[in-house]
């Protein structure tokens, strides 16, 4: 097999490639955590739908690893092909499924459209013909579009105010610049859509039809994910079209919970997550800014996690076997408890009206925020040897 050296493709926190030895190497980090942190077992079957990167993969790794779980994975990745590496969380999964296969642990991944009738009828099949039935399914997809099952109609989400525009400080990746950032409030259509993508219409979906097929134990207990953030994000996520998809997933998990509890006595909650540096939040306006102002202040207090802190977290304290969650009166977990702490938020508030150009090096985190960054596409990993040519073909197993 032939081999390269591979240096990260990046602009402006997009990254055209990944490392597969990096991406390997975060993988084996987050195991070992796992594996010290759980009890190693105690979990029966769990898929994990949106499990290669981010909060899926640390999701995974805890069900595994932590719990001794069975998983089936659902992702959308994209291998080797010529000379263009596969994405990370190909590479991610080539890793789990290997050290999975090397101490006899049962991992599966399903890798296609997860909205679609298609992928549904595939991990359908798999979990009656492999699988025992299913006690946990966790739900972290983050697209930027939807293709509608029955229609083919392509949804895409957007990051916009509702009602008002919005101007607030961001920094302007690709001159790593503070500046402000003008939007313009969305159209009820580009509400509708995020809605449709982000929303919890296809987890409904999902839940819906395992339960249907008969697929679900007895107990059983559904996840999905959510973020709030503080008033300086609130245009751009909570009071935005994001915002509003979110609020569609947590009122889905009350209609879930209901059907849950009827049919098999299970139940299905939100769990609010700390921000976290992953692929499909570096893109929001204002998040960067602020993800590195939270980041410096969270540090210096000692109380920063990363996923697969808050995994272990929300594992451990709230949806791991005989755990009963703690709940906000909205019915949601809440894993953001130390982000939203009204110190940190106070010393944040403060950052962000100081912070410019001039000073952002010197009072965010902002070094930190770009190397979290690359180490997502396996770059700049501790131990890894980034002059050694490697083979970007990594088969799952
Ligand atoms: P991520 O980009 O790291 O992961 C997204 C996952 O979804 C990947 O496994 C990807 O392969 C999969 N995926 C995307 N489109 C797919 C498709 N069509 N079919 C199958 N799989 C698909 O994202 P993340 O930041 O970990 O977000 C996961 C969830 O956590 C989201 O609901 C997000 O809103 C929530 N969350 C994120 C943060 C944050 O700061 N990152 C904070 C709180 C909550």
């Amino acid at each position: 097999m032939a081999k390269t050296v591979i240096t990260p493709k990046i602009r402006a926190l997009i990254c055209a490639n990944a490392h597969p030895e990096g991406c390997a190497a975060n993988v084996r980090r987050l195991i070992e955590q796992a594996r010290e942190a759980g009890p190693g077992s105690g979990l029966g079957t769990v898929v994990v739908i949106g499990s290669s990167t981010g909060y899926g993969l640390a999701s995974l790794v805890t069900a595994v690893w932590g719990w001794g779980a069975t998983a089936l994975g659902v992702c959308f990745e994209r291998p080797a092909a010529g000379k263009r590496t596969a994405s990370a969380g190909w590479y991610n999964i080539a890793e789990v499924h290997r050290l999975a296969r090397q101490e006899g642990r049962h991992v599966e991944t399903i890798n296609g459209d997860a909205f679609s009738h298609e992928i549904k009828e595939q991990v359908v099949a798999a979990l009656a013909s492999r699988f025992a039935s299913v006690d946990l399914v966790i739900y972290s997809l983050a697209s930027p579009r939807r293709k509608d099952p029955d229609s083919e109609h392509v949804w895409s989400s957007v990051i916009k105010p509702i009602d008002t525009p919005h101007g607030g400080k961001h920094i302007e990746l690709r001159r790593e610049v503070v500046t402000s950032v003008d939007l313009e409030p969305a159209t009820e259509e580009e509400i509708e859509s995020t809605v449709k993508v982000m929303g919890g219409e296809d987890w409904e979906l999902w839940v819906r039809r395992l339960a249907a097929e008969g697929l679900l134990a007895e107990g059983a207990r559904a996840v999905a994910y959510s973020y709030i953030g503080p008033r300086v994000t609130h245009p751009v996520y909570r009071t935005g079209t994001i915002g509003r998809a979110k609020e569609h997933l947590e009122a889905t998990a009350e209609r879930l919970d209901s059907l849950l509890g009827d049919l098999v006595d299970g139940n299905a909650w939100i769990s609010v997550n700390k921000a976290a540096v992953t692929q499909a939040s570096a893109v929001i306006p204002a998040v960067p800014l602020y993800k590195s102002l939270l980041y410096r202040v969270m540090k210096d207090a000692g109380t920063h996690e990363l996923p697969i802190d808050q995994m272990l977290r929300l594992f451990a304290d709230h949806i791991g076997p005989r755990r009963t969650p703690k709940l906000d009166r909205h019915r949601r977990i809440r894993l953001d408890d130390l982000e939203l702490d009204p110190a940190i938020q106070d010393r944040v508030r403060e950052l962000w009206a100081e912070v410019e150009t001039d000073n952002l090096n010197d009072i965010s985190d902002w070094s930190g925020f770009k190397r979290e960054f690359l180490q997502l596409f396996g770059f700049d990993v501790d131990g890894v040897d980034y002059d050694e040519p490697v083979a970007i073909e990594r088969p799952w197993d």
